[in-house]
């Protein structure tokens, strides 16, 4: 019989708040060492912590999204250990009463099917410092970092792979990324897991012993840890071995897990309630506050724009990268653009010039309303495509409106006399492009449109020459 394996998640997600979870510095690492500190985050005797109502809030929009019940009770508690970079010696932490219980994460099972990865719980703790080790055998220690708010989302363990895994803390990311409770930026940190991997035989009812994979920072390092880590256990069990309950590092070079402590238990942490922080409370109406303040999530989106307006799933999935260009696209359409011309000109323009310079779209000068008017006189006929998009570029260059530019653009001209007029002199001047039309040679008829959009400088209406063009060439 085939082991299955067996997986439970630790998520670490660091909030985007302007401040610590129990001081007023400010969060993020700082320009230099120790530069955000105070007496409350450097561990001062005698100082005393006040919570982050801020750090609160995202917390309760987090469990929201997630189908948490909020407690209206919970509490903060220490849990003690020592490390150079926790100056207080211990952590502020939820342990015995946590904020959210329940609730799941929603992923794609590799099969296609929906899985859904139940929560444990989800509670509010402070961040540690950082040890700095450097090359001449010195360690420093910055403590920016230290009490930065974190969010711990604990799952129940569920049966999948490692990819699956990754897709669990990807879905998580993405919506913590949506409400605005943090930024997913695992590369700095801010979002980090811990993979407990175990493994049983098919049908088993009990749980293997599991072992616990510590702050894996990548999607791939979390999918390869998990397999790995799964097929070491299951040789260590067919070679007649046990597994040992510990935690263990993941070697990303090596692509090994290697034992670096047997695991500590609860009791090991002297957990007790912290006598500095009173209860907290969460009202029903601080619940509701945040529900009526959540955006559409990506789901509903993508349901609305694929569904609802038509848009292929691949441009929609371009659109919904992030929570601001799918706000911009909505713009785009509230100014009346239609959603296959939204879709087109946010993609061809706006998102194209954002990825070559890299840029954010915060960034972008241009109003949803000034691309739509421009729009507007393309899909109009009044200008020709390629007029429309000049005009976009050229607000950018002369950092102007579209509209100045726009009301200084002649319209193009649809009249057909003076396209006539046009056609016919090109025609006359290129009497061995016309014969090749004529003998079925369709090649030169680009080159004839360029002349007349030339002559007429610019303002022809490209499709009505071509057409013209070809009549007269017929009849002439
Ligand atoms: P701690 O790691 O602090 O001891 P818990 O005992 O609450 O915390 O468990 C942590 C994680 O371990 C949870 O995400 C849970 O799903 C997971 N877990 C527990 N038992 C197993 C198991 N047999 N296999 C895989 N994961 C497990
Ligand atoms: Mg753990
Ligand atoms: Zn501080």
């Amino acid at each position: 019989m085939s082991w299955k394996t067996v997986v439970g998640l630790e998520i670490h997600a660091q909030m985007s708040t302007r401040t610590k979870m129990f001081c007023a510095c400010a969060r993020g690492s700082g320009t230099s060492a120790n530069q955000h500190i105070c007496p409350v985050c450097a561990g001062w005797p005698g100082a005393l912590p006040v919570i982050n109502q801020a750090a609160v809030r995202r917390a309760i929009r987090a469990a929201i999204c997630h189908g948490c019940e909020v407690q209206r009770e919970s509490r903060f508690d220490r849990k003690n250990y020592f490390y150079p970079d926790l100056p207080k010696g211990y952590q502020i932490s939820q342990f015995y009463r946590p904020y959210a219980l329940g609730g799941e994460i929603s992923f794609k099972r590799e099969d296609g099917s929906e899985g859904i990865l139940p929560l444990v719980r989800i509670h509010m703790e402070e961040d540690a410092g950082k040890s700095v080790h450097a090359e001449d055998g010195t360690s420093r220690i910055d403590l920016n970092r230290c009490s930065s708010p974190l969010l711990e989302i604990v799952t129940e363990p569920l049966q999948m792979s490692g990819v699956e895994a990754a897709r669990c803390v990807r879905s998580t990311r993405e919506l913590l990324r949506w409400i605005g409770v943090c930024d997913g930026d695992m590369e700095k940190g801010n979002l980090r897991a811990d993979v407990n991997v175990s493994i049983h035989r098919e049908g088993d009812s009990t749980l293997g012993t599991r072992t616990e994979l510590k702050n894996l920072n990548s999607f791939v390092s979390i999918e390869r840890s998990v397999e790995v880590e799964a097929a070491r256990q299951a040789q260590v069990l067919e070679e007649g071995g046990s597994i040992r309950q510990e935690t263990r590092l993941w070697d990303q070079d090596l692509e090994q897990t290697e034992s670096m402590r047997g695991k500590e238990d609860s009791p090991d942490y002297r957990y007790f309630p912290d006598p500095d922080l009173p209860l907290l409370i969460i009202e029903s109406s601080d619940i509701d506050l945040e529900r009526e303040n959540l955006p559409e999530f990506p789901a509903a989106r993508r349901t609305r724009y694929v569904d609802g307006l038509k848009i292929d799933e691949k441009a929609a999935e371009s659109i919904l990268a992030r929570r601001e260009f799918g706000d911009f696209f909505d713009q785009l359409l509230a100014a009346g653009l239609s959603g296959s011309s939204a879709s087109n000109w946010f993609r061809g323009e706006v998102l194209k010039h954002l990825n070559d310079r890299e840029e954010l779209i915060d960034d972008y000068p241009l109003t949803p309303v000034s691309i739509a008017t421009v729009v507007e006189a393309v899909e109009g006929d009044r200008i020709s495509v390629a007029k429309g998009r000049e005009i976009l570029q050229a607000a950018l260059d002369q950092n102007c409106s579209p509209e100045e530019i726009l009301a200084q653009t002649d319209e193009q001209v649809s009249d057909e006399t003076a396209l006539i007029g046009w056609v016919q002199q090109v025609v006359d001047a290129n009497p061995d492009a016309a014969d090749k039309i004529r003998a079925g040679d369709s090649k030169p008829l680009g080159f004839l449109t360029g002349q007349v959009m030339k002559a007429s400088s610019g303002q022809a209406h490209p499709r009505m020459v071509q057409e013209i063009l070809q009549r007269l060439i017929q009849q002439g």
